[in-house]
């Protein structure tokens, strides 16, 4: 559908009524937006949305229908530029504002982001495709980003230091780093977003954000939230694009004001950007794909808390977080007992569309996705894992549906053991020694997260060390937390989201020292 009405100038209101209208049109069973001016097909730069020079769009799809939802701007490098420009216009003002003023603003944009959180979850499970319930969740998720960085911008401190040099004294200044490019995933259409926001605007940085082309609505809803709570033009802006993704990328990656590049995404993306911005001495930091192992080990306390903890892990998102548990690794003594109870957990999963009452897994985001994970199962059935449970597509929902899947008698030659499935598929291993599992473990090229159960207080010690991971989970399937710092090792990348050292990753520190004091 090429959208070719007029468009009214920003600020601009699509009826409810014709915003339910098209939505009842396309045969969508949306819960139409309570504030319909938060559905937004334009990128945003300089504080107005935009569209295109060229006028082109793309068009993005509801992943459980495969219906339109709508289009956004196909952004050209000419575009990008536009962007950066304003975010390097509005850079001298915004970074000298106080802390405390910019703790204000983001203290704005969290209270709006909780005032409309309905709204944005609607518009996360729409494009996305995960279930209400957890798209609410991913809302209070992201939106404490903003609250807890407020509360660390005005506490930005450098140091006095002890000289070494006879007179001199010293002390270090913390300073924004410049204008920030920010590149993110779909899968977390809101948190991804706002755990780099956060931390740069605190830090006193203005950015360019290129959002998904597969999830562009809840990123546009973030942006007219932001000006809402009064960020200064220029100090947020949105490119968008889908066909010209790498154009823009390499736009921002490689542009001399970008001081700054920071990416949450696949390893081999992630890899093409971190030479481009190589190019130009880029302060870069880099979250990127992950293959965690999840242990369980025969000396658990509650092999019961062992399963939830790995269901929870393992299906979340229908499997589609960086730190899904990919290769569930159970000591022989407990291997039967965990598998029967795990399969009969995944066989009470509801697969179906978000919005549908009572389902509590969703599609996959495309039918790429669908392939790779089919194409997982298939090359560790032939290799002789047996199929639990699940193990085809589910074409009767929809062309992106793949039937939550567990798999026993995993071995480590299959696929599945050395890359990321990123889909709803368990892969059960069973392992004799720690020795022999932290090796197995440890064998992947990535380390992002990495979880195990245990009831040995001196293994969890010993384990938690050997891991090469940046984060552990300890009897526990879930490790997200706005206070925990979040970032991986190997490739997985480097840099921390989140905590008390998110905020590190848009600073530099200037030392100034005083002679002949
Ligand atoms: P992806 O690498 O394909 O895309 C990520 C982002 O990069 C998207 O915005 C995409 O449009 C953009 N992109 C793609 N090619 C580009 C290019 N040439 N130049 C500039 N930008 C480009 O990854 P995805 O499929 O969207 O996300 C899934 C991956 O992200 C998984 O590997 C997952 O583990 C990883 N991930 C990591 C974390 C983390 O914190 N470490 C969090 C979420 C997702």
């Amino acid at each position: 559908r090429q959208l070719s009405r007029p468009r009214p100038r920003y600020p601009f209101k699509i009826p409810a009524t014709i915003y339910a209208q098209r939505l009842y049109t396309m045969g969508h069973t949306v819960p139409p937006l309570k504030d319909s001016s938060l559905f937004i097909e334009k990128a945003f730069v300089n504080g107005e949305f935009v569209t295109a020079q060229s006028g082109e769009t793309f068009e993005v799809h509801d992943p459980a229908s495969g219906k339109l939802i709508g289009t956004c701007p196909e952004f050209t490098a000419a575009d990008t530029e536009k962007a950066i420009q304003a975010a390097k216009e509005a850079l001298p003002e915004f970074r000298r504002t106080l802390g405390r003023e910019r703790a204000r603003m983001l203290r704005r944009w969290y209270q709006l982001m909780v005032d409309n959180a309905e709204d944005l979850a609607t518009l996360i499970t729409w494009e996305n495709g995960k279930p209400l319930a957890d798209a609410k969740g991913e809302v209070t998720y992201a939106a404490n980003f903003f609250e807890w960085f407020s509360e660390e911008a005005p506490r930005v401190y450098g140091d006095t230091i002890p000289s070494s040099v006879a007179g001199n004294r010293v002390m270090t200044i913390k300073e924004p780093v410049g204008v920030c490019g920010l590149i993110t995933p779909w899968n977390f259409p809101a948190a991804m977003i706002t755990r780099k926001v956060a931390p740069a605007l605190a830090a006193g940085c203005t950015v360019v954000v290129k959002s998904p082309g597969e999830t562009p609505f809840t990123a546009n809803a973030l942006a007219e939230l932001a000006r809402r709570a009064g960020i200064p033009k220029g100090v947020v802006n949105i490119v968008t694009a889908s066909k010209n993704v790498a154009e823009v990328g390499e736009a921002i990656t490689t542009h001399e004001d970008v001081r700054k590049v920071s990416f949450t995404g696949s390893t081999n993306v992630g890899r093409l950007l971190m030479k481009q911005a190589a190019s130009t001495i880029k302060k870069v930091s880099w979250e990127l794909g992950g293959n965690a192992p999840f242990i369980v080990f025969d000396d658990v306390d509650d092999l019961d808390a062992a399963v939830a903890g790995a269901i929870a892990s393992k299906f979340r998102s229908s499997g589609q977080t960086c730190v899904c548990a990919n290769r569930i690794y159970v000591q022989r003594g407990v291997y039967d007992e965990f598998a029967a109870r795990f399969v009969e957990k995944v066989k009470e999963f509801k697969l179906g569309a978000g919005f549908t009452e009572g389902i509590t897994h969703g599609p996959v985001i495309h039918s790429r996705a669908v392939d790779k994970v089919h194409s997982h199962v298939q090359d560790a059935a032939s290799k002789g894992a047996a199929v639990a449970v699940g193990g085809n597509k589910a074409p009767h929902l929809g062309a992106n549906f793949y039937e939550p899947t567990v798999l026993t008698g995993m071995t480590r030659d299959m696929q599945l053991a050395s890359e990321e499935t990123f889909g709803p598929v368990a892969g059960l291993f069973p392992f004799d020694t720690e020795k022999e599992v932290v090796e197995l473990a440890n064998a992947a090229e990535v380390g992002l997260a990495g979880y195990f159960f245990s009831g040995n207080i001196r293994r969890i010690f010993r384990v938690a060390e050997a891991l090469e991971v940046g984060m552990v989970g300890v009897n526990t399937g879930l490790i997200s937390d706005v206070a925990s710092p979040f970032g991986g090792v190997k490739q997985s990348g480097f840099g921390r989201e989140g905590s008390k050292y998110g905020i590190d990753e848009f600073l530099t520190i200037k030392t100034v020292t005083f002679g002949g004091m």
